[in-house]
């Protein structure tokens, strides 16, 4: 095989061994995979798109590559069901649409556990040799993508960490301010952070032990990644307490959004538990603020909250808009769960 095929290809995974955010290591994996299909095929004409399922419920596509993204409904039914099969099934797949173009599936073993993953790639072959060398570079992938999770996901739940909070947030507000600069309003989110805090948690532990407790901290992250969105990342905070950043097309979203995790939780049995309720305290990403500025908000909003009742999500920008806030609790003194 020619140098000038294989040494772009062995560029593309030092590059991708180098990174350390597993946002941009999905870019880089993109490259790699293109490389490797150009190794192989050697006829650099062919259009290559990279995608991977973000959004089950609604099959959304995103792709690797930011030039193309597809939502759900420019993608055929029978690449649906594909998906579906290959995501469910955990069976790699084939298929060929009938104007010619040919689907590739490659489903993620390895993706955090309740999520799993499918990688869609669009490309002209059909070379088993090929397809092998496309599943060990997925399997490097997610090797690789293990190591980076473990430094950043809590152990117990799968979630990110604290650690991870601050990196994600500094990244969140410097989208937010360069967007701000360029008068970019494209594509525009509001941002908002939530903290959900299990009520009378310590009474679960007390009454059914630390380990059914564990179990009621692994239940409520998973219940809590199935409800919202694979693009808003959630993070365990501490003991029972977690943190959301969420994304919204429009401001009101974020009220959607919150309810429908709580109806969810309000239906859920949890095994010898039962019932178990959050409160919720959220604030919105404004342009000034700061990471510790906007935690506190969205924590005095949770202090509300526990202190009326308990089960209940609160905004602090509603609370304060009604004169609710207490005065006297300052910004940056304030008690954490
Ligand atoms: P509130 O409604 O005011 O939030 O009451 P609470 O009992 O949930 O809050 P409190 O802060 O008094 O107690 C939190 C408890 O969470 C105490 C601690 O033992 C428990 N906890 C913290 N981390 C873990 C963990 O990893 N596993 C288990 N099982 N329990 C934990
Ligand atoms: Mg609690
Ligand atoms: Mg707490």
């Amino acid at each position: 095989m020619p140098n000038a095929l294989v040494n772009p290809f062995l560029e593309s995974l030092i590059a991708l061994t180098k990174e350390r955010d597993a946002f941009t290591l999905e870019q880089m994996l993109k490259q790699a995979i293109v490389n490797l299909i150009d190794m192989f095929v050697q006829q650099k004409t062919q259009s290559i798109h990279v995608y991977r399922l973000k959004d089950i419920s609604k099959l959304f596509l995103s792709a690797i590559s930011l030039e193309h993204i597809a939502g759900g409904d420019d993608i055929p039914e029978v690449l649906c069901q594909k998906l579906l099969d290959c995501y469910n099934g955990g069976e790699r797949d084939v298929l060929t649409l009938d104007d010619g173009r040919i689907f590739h599936f490659f489903p993620l073993k390895q993706a955090v556990a309740y999520r799993n993953s499918v990688i869609v790639i669009e490309a002209q072959y059909t070379n088993a040799d090929l397809t092998q060398a496309i599943i060990n570079l997925l399997d490097i992938y997610q090797n690789y993508n293990g190591l980076l999770n473990d430094n950043e996901r809590d152990t117990l739940t799968g979630l990110l960490n604290r650690k991870t909070f601050d990196q994600k947030i500094n990244k969140v507000l410097s989208t937010v301010h360069s967007k701000a600069m360029r008068q970019d309003d494209h594509g525009h989110l509001h941002y908002f952070i939530a903290i959900f805090d299990i009520d009378h948690f310590k009474r679960v532990n007390d009454e059914f032990g630390h380990l059914i407790g564990d179990e009621v901290l692994l239940l409520m992250s998973q219940l809590m990644g199935k409800s919202f969105r694979e693009s808003d990342p959630l993070f365990r905070f501490g003991g029972e307490e977690f943190v959301g950043i969420f994304g919204c097309a429009q401001e009101e979203d974020i009220q959607l959004v919150l309810h429908r995790f709580a109806e969810k939780l309000h239906a859920y049995q949890f095994p010898q538990v039962g019932k178990v309720t959050v409160s919720v305290g959220y604030a919105k990403l404004t342009i000034d603020s700061t990471p510790t500025q906007l935690v506190d908000r969205a924590d005095l909003a949770l202090y509300y909250a526990k202190n009326h009742g308990r089960n209940q999500i609160c905004s602090y920008e509603l609370l304060k808009a009604a004169g609710l806030l207490t005065e006297d609790i300052k910004e940056g003194e304030i008690e954490l769960f």
